[in-house]
């Protein structure tokens, strides 16, 4: 089956009871019983809804993987990975990773005892260097936020077989539209389903795609004994926001391409980081692994001062200025201040993130209006 035809029938088949095309809103936090421990397959909703299965198994086959798991948003998702490890394990993960999966890391599961090496995984030379007896996880996300950098999944795969470690890929800024980890190898893939699945900004979600049972199993333990699952309304509400993955995404792909564009050709403009561009330093292997480009980029002014970027910041009508990304509006960030806050100063610069540095989440709306936006902002 087509990719796009899977996308609209994901999870979701006519209701059993009522015919009814969509899956209801099981809003119910427990199911009658005819004797102790026999019902219909659900005893109470930590443990499994309806609703929630219909979505778990619409992520399954967005990763081309066999079983899926909602969570409450994508760091309660991060969360339930990390607690596969025991103290005394290590991770080696992204330098310029999303800054709430660092704060995660750095400063409440590193009191826990697992130790945590931060390299800059697009050159797999790195993360081969730091692998030790104990490394039991390595944790990607490619494209990064907010540099757009690449990591070869791939590689990173035939790396963590042999360290007999997992490699689990964030693969919430290319959405599974436009790359698929496990695929290339990856045995676990988080997303968090707040940006391009959910796709209009109403709903906090995370979500994990594996093919191993046994990961699974465990990973399902930790979900409904943590207990950090999404209440069936936003199942729902992701359930049709996948609906139409596929046209916005060739939307936001599109329209990403010419913003990017827009901003590379201008004179006040020194860098854009989009994967598109061919001098980008990961564009071959971007290409390699990815089906487009996608919608994120980020970029900085010739005047580096943080009163020109607050300009722009302050200057877009359209473009809001605000947290988050993957929706059908265009946003604006400053992740300085705002997403990244949470990462040092002085870490923060030697991760090539400046005080400057503006990222843009480029929704679906007519891209001439967004460069014309754009442009009076930047002046
Ligand atoms: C937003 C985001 C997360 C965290 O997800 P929440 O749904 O906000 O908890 C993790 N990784 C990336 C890349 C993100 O953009």
């Amino acid at each position: 089956m087509n990719r796009d035809t899977k996308i609209i029938h994901a999870g979701v088949e006519p209701d059993p009871s009522t015919g009814a095309i969509m899956t209801p809103i099981f809003q119910s936090s427990t199911f009658v019983q005819s004797a102790p421990n026999e019902h219909k397959g659900y005893d109470y909703s930590r443990a499994g809804n309806p609703t929630r299965t219909a979505l778990e198994k619409a992520f399954a086959e967005l990763e081309n993987g066999k079983y899926g798991l909602a969570f409450s948003s994508g760091v309660a998702a991060t969360d339930a990975v990390l607690r596969l490890l025991k103290p005394g394990d290590e991770v080696i993960a992204a330098k310029d990773m999303y800054g709430g999966t660092y704060r995660l890391f750095a400063t409440l599961w590193a009191d826990f005892g697992i130790k945590f090496i931060y390299v800059d995984t697009t050159d797999v030379a790195n993360v081969e260097k730091a692998l030790t007896p104990n490394t039991r996880m390595l944790w990607v996300e490619t494209p990064t936020n907010p540099l757009m950098k690449i990591t070869d999944i791939e590689a990173m795969a035939a790396l963590s077989q042999k360290a007999g470690a997992l490699l689990v890929v964030d693969n919430t800024f290319a959405s599974p539209y436009l790359q698929n980890p496990l695929d290339l190898g990856a045995d676990i893939v988080m997303h968090s389903a707040t940006k391009y699945l959910g796709g209009h900004s109403d709903v906090i979600m995370g979500a994990l795609m594996m093919n191993s049972q046994e990961l699974r199993d465990k990973l399902y333990y930790i979900q409904k004994s943590s207990g950090a699952v999404p209440g069936p309304f936003d199942c729902f509400l992701v359930l049709r926001g996948i609906k139409t993955l596929h046209v916005r995404m060739q939307r936001h792909c599109e329209n990403g391409r010419k913003v990017a564009q827009f901003l590379k050709a201008h004179p006040k403009v020194k860098n854009v980081y989009w994967c598109g561009f061919e001098d980008s330093p990961g564009y071959q292997i971007a290409r390699k692994q990815m089906r487009d480009f996608g919608g994120m980029m980020s970029f900085e002014l010739k005047d580096a001062s943080i009163e020109a970027a607050l300009k722009v910041l302050k200057g877009t009508k359209i473009i809001a200025l605000a947290e988050s990304l993957g929706g059908v509006e265009s946003l604006i960030n400053h992740p300085a201040s705002m997403t990244h806050a949470s990462v040092p100063r002085e870490e923060r610069l030697a991760n090539g993130l400046s005080d400057s540095l503006m990222r843009l989440s480029i929704g679906i709306e007519d891209a001439e209006d967004l460069i014309a936006d754009l442009q009076q902002a930047i002046g």
